[in-house]
């Protein structure tokens, strides 16, 4: 008999019928004897219609006033999902966060969970009931409601199977895993029995879609092992857990993760003295703009040229603050390109695995891509492509690497 925490988020939940069939799949966890927390999202829409109703009033309501708002979403599926535990004999308590005191700070909006009271909790599962919580909320040491933002209650379940030491948490969603790549993109996409916090936070761009980033990272401090299932269909999911001791076992690439969020700027003929790489960067950071890949070219005449990319968002503040240090330090150009697309290739096997980067280049040789960016961590190659090759270049990685499904007999009918 273990405890699992089980999150269903607002699709699963969005209507009576869903939050029945949810509550005949608690039942049967119930029945086969497992303890059971639930946390729930608001019913799909609601948290957006909620954030509607108020802008009606105010463009920029007060951040508390917000909270108690939107809150409410969450408390109304709570509620259902316990009837409708409770129509089918099963005992069940709802609670919102208050109640159960999940302590947060005061950053109304964008709250951090501090603490859990397990108390009431553990009380309710030793007298047989399943407890449902509701997602995304908690309350400051004042007493005012807080929300931990959008998409906050996968945070809440993480935070919850760590408090209560669960044996584990599943997130179930409208989709049956985590993937390979986008299956969008690539056919053969195939669903990963298992992952590791760390590649799962690598593949943000695929995995964010599926779980909040930030539940991973707190699943991943607590070691809290996590499960992503499909709500409505049978199957195992995708385990999300702390890296193996034998790395040797582990496939080499875990999957292919890729974007089209970036944009390249490039300041040509720069000095190359001490200093410039800060007296050009500097400034954006001050700006307050994020800058990921950067390469800096070897120096010819003594001048060099210096390329980086920045959320595409951005790329119009940072070409502005780029074109004044151009003028400052008498730079020749400044040149952007927004057509451009990050891949990266995500795999704890790397560490143990030498070669990873040049099959990686070989593949994309083999279909005629230029590079034009190279960054690598230690799980992680990463490079900038044009944008147009961007499908191209996921479907020969997947290849090139193995992760490539076997043909079902449908599919190749
Ligand atoms: N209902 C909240 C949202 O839509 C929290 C969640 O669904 O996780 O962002
Ligand atoms: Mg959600």
């Amino acid at each position: 008999m273990a405890l699992i925490v089980q999150k269903f988020g607002g699709t699963s939940v969005g209507t009576i019928e869903r939050i029945e069939q949810v509550a005949e799949k608690v039942a049967r966890f119930r029945d086969d004897g497992h303890d059971v927390v639930v946390v729930v999202s608001a019913m799909s829409g609601e948290t957006n219609r909620l954030i509607g109703l108020a802008h009606e009033i105010q463009e920029e309501p007060v951040p508390r006033e917000m909270d108690v708002l939107v809150s409410t979403g969450e408390q109304v599926t709570t509620a259902l999902l316990a009837m409708a535990l409770n129509k089918r004999g099963r005992k069940a308590r709802s609670y919102n966060g208050s109640q159960v005191r999940i302590l947060t700070d005061d950053a109304h909006t964008k709250a951090r969970i501090r603490e859990i009271d397990d108390v009431r909790l553990h009380a309710d599962l030793a007298s047989g009931h399943v407890v449902v919580v509701a997602g995304f909320q908690g309350v400051d040491e004042q007493g005012n409601i807080t929300t931990l933002g959008r998409g906050g209650s996968d945070t809440t379940a993480v935070a919850l199977a760590a408090a209560l030491k669960a044996d584990e948490c599943q997130i179930y969603t409208d989709v049956d895993g985590v993937y390979t790549t986008d299956p969008r993109v690539v056919d053969g996409a195939r669903r990963l029995d298992k992952i590791t916090f760390e590649e799962m936070l690598e593949m943000a761009s695929m995995g964010s879609k599926v779980l909040q980033i930030r539940a991973v990272e707190f699943a991943g401090k607590y070691n809290v092992p996590l499960r992503v299932l499909h709500s409505f269909q049978e199957g195992p999911g995708t385990l999300i857990t702390l890296e193996e001791d034998d790395a040797m076992e582990a496939p080499t690439i875990a999957g292919i993760a890729f974007n089209r969020d970036e944009a390249k700027l490039t300041i040509l003929g720069v000095p190359d003295t001490p200093g410039v790489a800060y007296r050009i960067l500097g400034p954006i950071g001050d700006a307050n703009i994020e800058v990921d890949v950067i390469v800096q070219n070897v120096a010819e005449d003594n001048t060099t040229d210096f390329t980086f990319t920045v959320g595409r968002g951005d790329l119009a503040r940072a070409e502005e603050v780029l074109q004044r240090t151009a003028d400052e330090l008498g730079a020749r150009e400044v040149r952007s390109d927004s057509k451009i697309a990050k891949i990266s290739v995500v795999g704890v096997g790397m560490r143990s695995h030498a070669g990873v980067a040049s099959q990686m280049f070989q593949a994309l040789a083999d279909v005629n891509i230029n590079i034009q960016m190279i960054t690598t961590s230690e799980i992680k190659i990463s490079v900038i492509i044009e944008e147009k090759f961007l499908e191209l270049a996921v479907r020969a990685l997947h290849s090139s690497f193995g992760l490539d499904a076997e043909p079902t007999e449908e599919s190749a009918a």
